[in-house]
């Protein structure tokens, strides 16, 4: 089995087994801004350290047998949004302007080539 040479900022280097590494990556949708950390318990002080990884840390850590939690983030957190939040005038004037649509449809296929 690998054995990972990780720093502890109380200890200074410690020698752990991939099962007693964690990596996790948040992936964005642009690789350069996805978050990418590496947690263990150190095995002397037994205070958890958590570290910035780049992508080479993730895929050394992977080849020594580390499991690598990958969690996505959905496209729509990542969207750009202009104008400004939507309020309550905007609301009452949906709800009058559906009390006096017939066909939705038409109307908005309208709006929307326009
Ligand atoms: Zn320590």
């Amino acid at each position: 089995m690998a054995t990972i040479k990780a720093t502890c900022p109380m200890c200074g280097d410690v020698d752990l087994t991939p099962r007693q590494v964690h990596v996790r990556v948040v992936e964005a949708i642009e690789d350069d801004l996805s978050r990418r950390t590496y947690t263990f318990g150190c095995p002397q002080c037994h205070e958890d350290v958590e570290k910035a990884a780049d992508a080479e840390v993730v895929r050394l850590l992977s080849t020594a047998g580390v499991e690598i939690e990958r969690v996505p983030v959905p496209a729509e957190a990542r969207e750009h949004h202009g104008g400004a939040p939507i309020g309550y005038d905007d609301l009452l004037d949906l709800a009058l302007w559906l009390e006096t649509t017939d066909d939705l449809m038409a109307e908005l296929t309208a709006r929307t080539a326009s």
